[in-house]
């Protein structure tokens, strides 16, 4: 008996919900025709009904002219329409508070939408629908609900824009804690394939080091990179404080087989104790290895740096080189074309190539040293024989042997 009594609540209840619901669609048929009605249905009508929004107030918070459906409807078209003690609300207007320079003197928001207080007028069932219909429209349309309505959606777009730069730092800070772990491979003269278990350990100490940047051959560009950097600020330094400057330059063949110039600088530093600061500046390929051709090219490297001929007619105090005689030669040697250039250069025969030649002398005249040599050419043999070398090797058997 009571099941059945159940029933016929829920059945009755169903009833009453569809019949207030044609008489809300019927509503713009009605017998007060009032202005901007027509407009106000239409919006309504075109509506679609979307049963699943979320409407966090129960039926009976509702405005006691509306159901749950058309609570819907109207939020749904509506996105800042809030539902409260049977009064409607204005999410954006509440949310943005005033207007502040945004807008004249003379506009305001409502407080009434703001507050949520927002009530029918009239007694019927009928003309409070109506009424609620024509209060949102006008508050819809309100220059100052669209101001506010402007306002927010700057402040969401920015609220983007901030968690853009927010990404972006982090990965600026996992970036530049791979390039320390880099610096640290490369000062200790440590291979570029330590690159990856370096980042491992340092993941399971919890250190955030990214996704990226992890292989060795990034490690390589990024020591390239920082290399590069770093002598860029060298230079400006030595520029800017017009430190002097040595330069000593020496041939090498690459393994393409083509001559390169390495130019290498000396500078003192007075916040660094100790012997002058040595670096290499750079590998220049030449065309051909005549004096004339390695001046121009030293003096064009020298430029690239920032070395202009002002500055070096102040600081290029010292050039060393090996005694070969395109680099010393009395007459058209590189250092004579660089001394009739900047008349105070100190010339230098490298001393380490001096040694060398002094070891050759000996060997030549101490026949007791002969057997040594022997041994030492046939240990350079021996490790010279791996697979990398073959090409060379050939080369070096035609060229080298036979003179033993
Ligand atoms: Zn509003």
């Amino acid at each position: 008996m009571d099941a059945f009594l159940i029933n016929w609540v829920k059945k009755s209840e169903k009833r009453q919900a569809n019949t207030e619901l044609e008489t809300d669609n019927s509503c713009s048929s009605s017998k007060k025709p009032r202005i901007k009605e027509e407009v106000v249905s239409k919006i309504v009508l075109e509506t679609p009904v979307l049963n699943d929004i979320n409407c966090e107030d129960a039926d009976f918070d509702l405005p006691v002219c509306w159901n749950k459906t058309q609570a819907n409807n109207f939020q749904s078209a509506n996105d800042w329409l809030s539902i409260k003690n049977k009064s409607l609300g204005c999410r954006v207007c509440k949310e943005i508070k005033t207007l502040g320079a945004y807008a004249d003197k003379n506009l305001r928001l409502s407080t009434v939408w703001q507050d949520c207080l927002v009530q029918p007028n009239c007694t019927t069932k009928e003309s409070q629908q109506s009424s609620l219909r024509k209060k949102i429209f006008e508050h819809k349309k309100s220059e100052a609900h669209n101001k506010a309505l402007e306002i927010s959606t700057q402040l969401k777009k920015k609220e983007i824009d901030c968690q853009v730069e927010n990404m972006h730092e982090k990965h600026f800070s996992t970036t530049e804690k791979v390039f320390r772990t880099v610096y640290k491979i490369v000062k200790n003269q440590r291979p570029f394939v330590d690159l990856p278990h370096e980042v491992d350990l340092q993941v399971l100490n919890g250190i955030s080091l990214g996704k990226i940047l992890h292989s060795d051959k990034t490690c390589a560009a990024i020591a390239s990179h920082i290399a590069t950097e770093m002598k860029k600020n060298i230079c400006k330094d030595i520029i800017s404080t017009k430190k002097k400057i040595s330069v000593l330059i020496d041939e090498s063949t690459t393994l393409s087989k083509r001559t390169v110039l390495i130019v290498v600088l000396r500078v003192l530093f007075e916040d660094i104790p100790g012997d002058p600061y040595t670096f290499n500046l750079d590998l220049i390929e030449l065309s051909d290895a005549s004096a004339e051709s390695i001046t121009k090219e030293l003096l064009r490297c020298l430029n690239e740096h920032g070395f202009d001929e002002f500055f070096l007619k102040h600081c290029f105090i010292a050039f060393a080189s090996d005694g070969a005689s395109v680099m010393l030669g009395k007459n058209s040697g590189v250092a004579t074309r660089l001394k009739t250039m900047f008349p105070n250069l100190v010339v230098w025969h490298c001393s380490n190539h001096r040694l060398e030649l002094a070891v050759n002398d000996v060997v030549d005249e101490v026949y007791g040293i002969n057997h040594f040599k022997i041994f030492m050419d046939k240990l350079y043999t021996l490790y010279h024989q791996s697979p990398k070398n073959q090409n060379e090797l050939r080369e070096a058997a035609n060229s080298l042997v036979p003179k033993f």
